[in-house]
């Protein structure tokens, strides 16, 4: 019977990539400590206000149950988002977990509703299953959530964003950018990026973690997590799909390849290929006032021509 590496009781847990077995107390302060390190390697204690982008889903609930409380107790002023899309029998759950959460934690949770600025992400799809926009749902959905995770940031003051992107994912993503020849979105995928003006710090802790842990995590701590799948999660899987296909054949050749490949790029190359690119430049939307690479911003101008299309219905 497998003993736990810390206190030699029976253990449940198996961590491949570190070789090692954990007993349930164990196995939670192993995903907490390795998150926290992260945190204090490439972020550090110097924020003061902090906001957690929270979607209900294992990977943010995990970041806020690790991070919070940590946050909390070095007197730094924590609080959660959650963006209510509008898409029908899925935000509203999405909510309530999000909600349970902040509650168990005693945090404060803001929430923004899409149908406020004029149209929800069923709006979305449903132009987009009628072929009047051409953008895919989710590549919509994304752009949407990123723009209204700094601009509540950045209008309520805190001065760092963090999100729960994992190691499986963001890895995918840099090999999926790699092949479309995109260094600059390629190196947004790195555990800390510092604010500049209007757009708020942000930071990624679970970049080393692998989506295993946090599902095991939720687990151990039966927490409250989504578990209804949003129905425009598209039903052919895209390349980023393939690639983690491929990565996890990969791992479970050589445990913990993943890790250090995601380590590696982000402490010895990620450095290089930045000094190497200009600084993207960027404008204040005439409209919302949030930076930009275009004015209007790519949020005004949707919501401009969804509104169009919405009224000429
Ligand atoms: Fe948005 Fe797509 Fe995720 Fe649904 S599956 S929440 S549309 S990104
Ligand atoms: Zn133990
Ligand atoms: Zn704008």
């Amino acid at each position: 019977m497998p003993r736990c590496r810390v206190c030699g009781r029976e253990a449940e847990y198996h961590v491949p990539w570190s070789n090692a077995w954990f007993c349930r107390e164990h196995f939670i302060q192993y995903v907490s400590r390795s998150i926290i390190r992260t945190y204090e390697k490439y972020i550090g204690y110097k924020y003061r206000r902090v906001l957690f982008a929270v979607s209900g889903g294992k990977d943010s609930v995990t970041l806020l149950h690790v991070l919070a409380p940590k946050l909390l107790g070095k007197g730094v002023d924590v609080a959660a988002l959650f963006i209510d899309l509008g898409i029908t029998g899925y935000s509203s759950v999405a909510e309530d977990i999000v909600r349970r959460n902040t509650d168990m934690l005693d945090i404060p949770l803001i929430t923004i509703r899409l149908r406020e600025y004029g149209f929800t992400i069923d709006d979305i799809a449903k132009l987009y299953y009628e072929r009047i926009i051409r953008r895919p749902v989710c590549s919509i959905c994304g752009m949407v959530k990123r723009y209204f995770m700094n601009k509540v940031a950045y209008e309520n003051n805190y001065d760092l964003l963090l999100t729960g992107h994992t190691l499986d994912d963001a890895l995918a993503f840099i090999l999926v950018n790699l092949s479309a020849g995109k260094p600059y979105e390629l190196v947004k995928l790195k555990p800390y990026t510092p604010g500049t003006d209007r757009l708020v710090a942000r930071g990624k802790p679970l970049l080393f973690t692998y989506e295993a842990e946090t599902k095991w995590f939720i687990k151990a701590l039966n927490l409250p997590v989504l578990n209804t799948k949003c129905p425009h999660t598209p039903l052919k899987e895209g390349l980023v799909y393939e690639v983690k296909e491929f990565l996890y054949r990969l791992e479970n050749k050589h445990p913990g390849i993943m890790r250090m490949t995601m380590k590696n790029l982000v402490d010895r190359i990620f450095p290089l290929i930045e000094k190497s690119l200009e600084k993207p430049r960027l404008v204040y939307c005439s409209k919302c006032g949030m930076p930009s690479s275009t004015d209007p911003c790519g949020f005004c101008r949707l919501r401009e021509r969804v509104y169009k299309l919405l009224v000429k219905g």
